[in-house]
């Protein structure tokens, strides 16, 4: 997306505001279906829950993937979106049986990661197919925040406990179609990431009325210089050969399954805000932007580094700020980070800010959430207004005191 561009945008929908770009977002999706192309059937489920708006999962829908979704109200969007019932697999974590029951009934492919609850699904609906996620005890990701797959988690069922498994399996004579594992955000390590397939190969063969695989995700994208990004071609090799392989020795073509999230939106995104006021202090120049972690969380949140190109001055000489939002809290987007010239006024862009930015974004300081644009064959359509000091108030009672 060029300097101009984003500008334009800012100057037309109003600041701070998030641009996605459908062809990045395309070419990703594509990038991803290639690498996998050895497989006979694929299917990449988009994670809402990295980016939740309708106009994007409607992208997703036109592209031809599935949905993976973790609330039922995503199950909804996703169906508002178009999406037919069987394309989105539903993997929710601690909710309770009756949202289970719930996106059952909309027909959804169900995945459970909680024996008790197995055990009481199973008992009520013997009939309805279900997935299982299983948690292979690999530590795929660099960061203990993000890596799902360890000892400690809250993800999935201990492969320790697959007898226990097995048993409540014939006991409600239930149906598995699909085995899935999700260990972490950051495939850092494709062979440690192979060897967690493996673990899941070896519990596979316990069922043998599967349908599908699912892999997951945790496709690393680079946020700043020199970080590494999961090299999808190589693991698309490698996975491919082996899957098939297991196909072969199961006696059935199988669906391998994928639920990227960051890999798909993120580098599509970029947040713009606008740069309030520029603060010296005896230890740093602040630039203070109209925005917080009220808007975007993860740099506080996972210390992630978002890159910030002042796009209203690129060829500015470069200066050392700290960047700072306005709400009254520490809100550090960026430490002593070098970046052209700021002047009070200029638009700051932050990239990849397509995953777990605006779906993260609050209402804290009882600031409104920003707008939110797409850009669609070539041109900024607006996919969310900026919120209102009626959103503010809306569901809030006044009582009479
Ligand atoms: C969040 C999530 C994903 C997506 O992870 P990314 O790192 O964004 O690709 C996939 N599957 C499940 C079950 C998730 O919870």
């Amino acid at each position: 997306m060029k300097n101009k561009t984003l500008l334009q945008i800012a100057k037309d929908y109003g600041s701070p505001v998030y641009v996605y770009d459908a062809e990045t977002i395309t070419s990703q999706y594509k990038r991803l279906i290639n690498a996998f192309s050895k497989v006979k059937q694929l299917r990449l489920n988009y994670a809402v829950k990295a980016l939740s708006n309708i106009s994007v999962l409607k992208l997703f829908n036109v592209l031809g993937a599935g949905l993976d979704t973790v609330s039922i109200q995503e199950v909804q969007l996703g169906l508002k979106a178009g999406f037919k019932p069987e394309n989105i697999i539903y993997t929710p974590n601690g909710v309770s049986l009756e949202e289970i029951e719930t996106a059952a009934k909309f027909g959804v492919q169900i995945n459970i990661d909680n024996l008790s609850i197995l055990e009481q699904f199973g008992t009520k609906y013997p009939n309805i197919p279900v997935c299982i996620r299983i948690n292979p005890h690999v530590m795929a990701g660099g960061n203990t925040n993000i890596s799902v797959g360890h000892i400690d988690s809250k993800f999935g069922i201990s492969i320790h406990q697959i007898p226990l498994l097995l048993r409540i399996v014939k006991n409600t004579n239930m149906n598995i179609n699909g085995i899935h594992m999700h260990t972490g955000s950051d495939i850092l390590d494709i062979d440690v990431f192979l060897y967690a397939s493996e673990i899941l190969f070896e519990t596979a063969k316990h069922f043998k009325n599967l349908d599908f695989i699912d892999f997951g995700s945790g496709f690393k994208v680079p946020y700043k210089t020199g970080d590494i990004e999961t090299n999808i071609e190589e693991l698309g090799e490698k996975l491919s050969k082996r899957f098939n392989e297991f196909c072969k020795d199961y006696g059935k073509e199988l669906t391998l399954a994928f639920e990227p999230g960051k890999f798909l939106v993120s580098e599509a995104g970029v947040f713009l805000a606008k740069v309030n006021a520029v603060k010296q202090t005896t230890s740093t120049v602040f630039a203070q932007i109209d925005s917080g972690f009220n808007h975007l969380i993860r740099p506080m949140l996972y210390g992630s580094q978002h890159e910030i190109i002042n796009i209203s001055n690129p060829k500015g000489r470069e200066r050392f700020y700290s960047i700072v939002g306005y709400i009254c809290e520490t809100d550090t987007f960026a430490n002593n980070r070098r970046i052209n010239e700021i002047n009070e006024g200029d638009i700051l862009s932050f990239k990849n800010a397509g995953a777990y930015c605006f779906s993260m974004a609050s209402n804290y300081n009882s600031r409104y959430r920003p707008a939110e644009v797409l850009i669609y064959n070539g041109k900024a359509r607006l996919i969310r207004k900026r919120e209102t000091f009626d959103d503010i108030l809306n569901n809030q009672i006044e009582i009479a005191l």
